[in-house]
């Protein structure tokens, strides 16, 4: 049997993920873009196969150093949120964390960045991209709270941690991008979309929901 013929047989395959886009558009996903990107990322490569039976439903996963792999809802939630008419250029995700919100990215966006604060979760994930052949995702082992300053502006922001968002990354939008990410309010998180318009920043409230923490510094 071929290494990975485990693939075809039900719980991992095309169509179970085909059932996982159906699910969110039911939960309200109307991007057709969005669902086709969730539709052609494998996400039982983005967790341990102890748990790729569990890759498909619409949960949050333990992804090891206590940290998750993101709710597949809210991952289309925020990818849907930052997608204008046209695609974006350039996304810096804060977070890589698995990897499958930058994979999810990676087949809407010319580039993207991602940063991770964990070593070790960031050489998982550069090995699941080297494996997809996904090569227009760009890493880097830092604190993403500064962003990425290098590579700034971004068409699009996403951060994938929930805390208080430095004003140092709404600053490297372009004019006219977009922002989303979970802002830590007391003990809740709101899911919040900051739209760039000059100099002025127009946030709205998405809906609460529940993100590990973003933490300042190395691991
Ligand atoms: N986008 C990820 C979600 C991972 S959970 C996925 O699709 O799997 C959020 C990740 O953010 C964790 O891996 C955590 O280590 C990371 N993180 C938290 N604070 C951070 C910071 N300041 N800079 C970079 N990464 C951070």
């Amino acid at each position: 049997m071929p290494v990975g013929s485990h693939m075809g047989i039900g719980m991992t395959s095309a169509g179970t993920r085909q059932r996982l886009v159906r699910r969110l558009e039911e939960k309200g996903i109307r991007d057709a873009r969005v669902l086709e990107a969730i539709g052609a990322v494998p996400r039982h490569r983005f967790v341990d196969e102890a748990l790729s039976s569990r890759s498909y439903e619409d949960s949050a996963l333990p992804i090891g150093r206590g940290q998750t792999i993101s709710q597949p809802y809210v991952v289309a939630l925020m990818t849907e949120a930052i997608l204008g008419e046209a695609l974006p250029d350039k996304v810096l995700e804060v977070g890589t964390g698995s990897g499958y919100q930058a994979a999810v990215l990676a087949q809407l966006a010319r580039r993207v960045f991602t940063t991770e604060r964990i070593g070790e979760l960031l050489r998982t994930a550069r090995q699941r991209f080297h494996e997809l052949g996904l090569h227009n995702i760009y890493t880097r082992h830092a604190d993403g709270l500064g962003g990425w300053p290098s590579q700034a502006p971004f068409d699009a922001i996403i951060v994938t941690a929930g805390g208080r968002i430095p004003e140092t990354l709404p600053a490297q939008l372009i004019d006219g991008g977009i922002l989303v990410g979970p802002e830590q309010r007391g003990s809740i998180q709101e899911l919040v979309r900051i739209k760039r318009s000059g100099d002025e920043f127009v946030k709205q409230d998405l809906g609460p929901v529940s993100f590990v923490p973003l933490l300042e510094g190395l691991e």
